[in-house]
């Protein structure tokens, strides 16, 4: 049991918590993103600051700070309220096994990086130290990025077992899945080291295993989360307003060394929204830089890692190309070359790519209907002028065939008045209590239910929540309110009495009329 429960649920601050997972973009009062629950690419899932709480437009998911930790990581209740206390560093009265149980984890990863840090210092692995200096590296590389040799045998570990560090002991030691491999800690966003990456190198036998190999997922470690160097470049990242992300942590050490200390890596795993939430969350304009590989699958991470900026909204980021004549770039620093980029935008790099390598008419016409989402999808007016603009040039064609034409309103002014009085009943207690006494649902076209279901249990039903946090909705002032409630009591007896008048109904007819007479004009 959590006693401090009502202190930390108090404290939650939905849009803290949920942009350790989401890239979540300012827009307007409230943030927005694609929605992790189902797939699409316009960013229908809205967090409302003001409400504590989110809503995907697209499928309907929704509640607040503890509901999407529980769907989102599959958390029980308890289990969600502690990942809170820790991600807003909030106390946590009565800590439960979980919450000790990762400072274990933690505790254990360190002391293994350690070991390996001495191994790799001793005398008889001297030649391979030389053979990482020979790469490029120097002396204080080593301790700065905390480089080891994994130890053959470590003693027994019950922690480092449960997280696939170790094997079950075989005797009075236990192997390791990094034995002999130079190893890599892998430092989170707290810089806390969460898992190892370990390299093999020509001073063992390695028998056909793979070059990396990365801890095994746990608890703690999920490998597509890890923006390697993220933990130290933070301040040179904010400094320069820039980030350049690389696919292998050797390409951020060697970048690191050359002097760009802004760059980061993703691990070998392709550049996806938790990255991005983690760049986005620093709270600052960074614009991105991605420096792939340059061969085809440099190439794709590029395109998607594009595809992915513009579904969140970012239109204005670079591509990077080492112009030098390498294969990546620790090639370079091993080379001890000077390190000289292209800078492309990221919309030039796409279109320039595709009008490279698109050959059929129905290829074609599919990638200007892309462009022409990507130019509508993007709300800053200068950024649109230059996409249209670059668009224009690169395709030889006028800027008016990228402008897409705005569409009405599909909203009726009745269907309109009884959303703008039902948020006003849901976001102001003083017009819920009116509305509660002056009306049972039935008065809805399409509330009702929704409308009983708030004013009786205080419930939210999805659609409550999707008009709570849909801005293009406006909240009825309170001094209005009365005489919107009478406007609509009025359509609405109007609507009856125009059923009973078919039905030649005469005493609904008479009934209805007085009520209409009783409201006024
Ligand atoms: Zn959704």
């Amino acid at each position: 049991m959590i006693e401090n429960l009502d202190f930390i649920k108090a404290n939650i601050d939905i849009i803290e918590v949920l942009s350790n997972y989401l890239p979540l973009k300012k827009n307007g009062i409230n943030y927005s993103c694609c929605c992790p629950f189902h797939t699409e690419k316009s960013g229908s899932f809205i967090v409302s600051p003001k409400k504590q709480l989110y809503h995907c437009f697209g499928c309907g998911a929704g509640g607040d700070t503890i509901k999407f930790l529980m769907e989102y990581k599959k958390l029980e209740f308890n289990e969600a309220i502690l990942e809170i206390a820790r991600l807003l560093n909030l106390p946590v009265v009565e800590k439960t096994y979980n919450y000790d149980k990762r400072k274990d984890y933690l505790n254990a990863l360190e002391e293994y990086s350690t070991k390996a840090q001495e191994n790799l210092q001793k005398q008889e692995n001297q030649k391979i130290k030389q053979w990482l200096f020979n790469r490029g590296l120097e002396e204080e590389d080593l301790s700065f990025f905390e480089i080891g040799l994994a130890p053959s045998f470590y003693k027994q570990d019950k922690t480092l077992i449960e997280l696939g560090v170790l094997f079950e002991p075989k005797g009075k030691d236990c192997g390791s899945l990094f034995a002999n491999r130079i190893l890599f800690p892998l430092r989170n966003a707290q810089h806390k080291i969460v898992g190892f990456s370990g390299r093999t190198h020509p001073y063992f036998n390695f028998k056909n295993t793979a070059k990396y190999i990365n801890s095994k997922e746990s608890k703690i470690f999920n490998k597509s989360q890890i923006l390697y160097n993220l933990s130290r470049s933070k301040s040179a990242i904010i400094e320069q307003k820039a980030i350049i992300i690389t696919e292998g942590f050797m390409d951020a050490i060697a970048l690191y060394k050359m002097g760009f200390k802004n760059a980061v890596a993703t691990c070998g795993t392709a550049f996806n929204a938790t990255h991005l939430s983690q760049i986005l969350r620093l709270r600052e304009e960074v614009e991105i830089k991605f420096c792939f590989d340059k061969d085809e699958a440099g190439v794709n991470a590029t395109l998607r890692a594009i595809r992915l900026l513009y579904s969140n909204g970012i239109f204005n980021a670079k591509v990077l190309e080492p112009l030098n004549a390498c294969k990546d770039i620790g090639e370079i620093l091993e080379k001890k070359e000077t390190l000289d980029f292209k800078e492309m935008a990221i919309f030039e790099y796409y279109c320039d790519f595709f009008k490279r390598h698109l050959k059929t008419p129905k290829e074609k016409d599919n990638f200007i209907n892309e462009l022409k989402k990507i130019i509508a999808d993007c709300e800053n007016f200068y950024q649109k002028e230059e996409l249209i603009q670059s668009a224009s040039l690169i395709f030889e064609l006028p800027k008016d065939f990228w402008i897409k034409k705005a569409i009405a309103n599909p909203l009726s002014t009745k269907g309109l008045l009884e959303l703008q009085l039902f948020k006003s009943v849901l976001n102001n207690p003083d017009c819920a209590y009116i509305a509660g006494h002056y009306l049972d649902g039935s008065e809805f076209e399409f509330l009702g239910a929704d409308f009983k279901a708030f004013i009786i249990n205080k419930d939210l039903t999805t659609k409550s929540r999707a008009l709570m946090l849909d801005s293009s909705i406006l909240e009825i002032d309170f001094s209005n309110f009365k005489n919107c409630l009478r406007a609509f009591l009025k359509d609405f007896y109007q609507r009856k009495l125009q059923t009973a008048k078919a039905k030649k109904d005469l005493s609904q007819i008479l009934y209805l009329s007085n009520k209409i007479n009783e409201l006024g004009s």
